[in-house]
């Protein structure tokens, strides 16, 4: 399908200038060029959450579900479990993913199910008016937070790294081409790929100044070293300052859960539990 066929033709209500738009563009792109190299639309599935991200799978043609708040992870572990042969992808908001379904999100990524997760991080609750999130800076002024928040925000990319999660990275909704490039090489990774999009807030949090001025895409990053992973991670704390590395932070391929708890042979090929061992070590 082209990109136009793709479109629901629903009316869309975000608002003008919103960083969804760019995050829309860059799937329906995605979506567009993996059938073209021969996957079939049919078998995608797409999730998401409760929030103004959630409305994207309003306006793609494509199997859809949507969640209850924060609950996207193990929906799309169901649906994975369920039938191996689809591929399974979970958007989310920041408030989504990191506050109300942060456990849900953080397991996934240790079990490393074979689905995708899209965060769209705006780094304020939109939907209902401009709330702080996991995400806000410290300092940030919103409607639950008059005088400014008094707490630091989460990182999400060392998060999911020490979580387990076998495909991390960052992009940013109007950086296109690279949201295009890392969208697809997570839609292909074998395992738990998230992908975490700064996508300004045009009407409550309008971050595009300073996100067009200080992201940039890594070039001399090697994916599959851990350590420089973490490093490359802690380069920008999710503050009002610093230089921001986009792209792929960590890749590495390994056993999913999906094919570890469907795959008789995997599990046979598991080392037998050696109870009485783990009894003395816990003594
Ligand atoms: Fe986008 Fe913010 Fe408007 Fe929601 S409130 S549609 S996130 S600009």
């Amino acid at each position: 399908m082209s990109t136009e066929q793709l479109a629901t033709g629903a009316e869309n209500t975000w608002c003008k200038g919103c960083g969804n738009f760019g995050i829309l563009a860059a799937v329906t792109q995605v979506l567009s060029d993996l059938e073209k190299q021969g996957i079939d639309l049919h078998n995608v599935v797409i999730a998401s959450g409760i929030g103004c991200h959630a409305k994207i799978v309003d306006y793609l043609k494509i199997n859809s579900f949507y969640c209850i708040h924060g609950r996207v992870p193990p929906v799309v572990t169901g649906i994975k479990l369920a039938n191996r042969s689809l591929k399974v992808i979970g958007f989310a908001g920041d408030g989504d993913a990191y506050g109300e379904g942060l456990s849900h999100l953080i397991m996934s990524a240790k079990r490393n199910i074979d689905v995708t997760m899209i965060i769209h991080n705006n780094r304020v609750y939109g939907l209902t008016t401009g709330q702080f999130t996991p995400t806000s800076p410290k300092g940030f002024k919103g409607r639950s937070t008059p005088r400014g928040s008094l707490e630091a925000p989460l990182n999400p990319i060392l998060l999911m790294l020490s979580a387990g999660a076998t495909f991390v990275a960052r992009c940013y909704s109007g950086k296109i081409e690279n949201l295009v490039e890392v969208i697809k090489a997570g839609i292909t990774h074998k395992g738990f790929a998230f992908i975490d999009v700064l996508q300004p807030c045009f009407t409550f949090f309008n971050t595009y100044g300073f996100y067009n001025s200080n992201t940039y895409v890594m070039e001399d990053h090697d994916p599959t070293d851990f350590k420089k992973a973490l490093e490359r991670a802690m380069e920008w704390n999710m503050t009002e300052e610093g230089k921001i590395p986009l792209g792929i932070f960590y890749r590495q391929e390994k056993d999913t859960f999906d094919e570890l708890i469907l795959s008789g042979k995997k599990l046979d090929q598991l080392a037998p539990l050696d109870i009485t061992s783990v009894l003395s070590r816990e003594r």
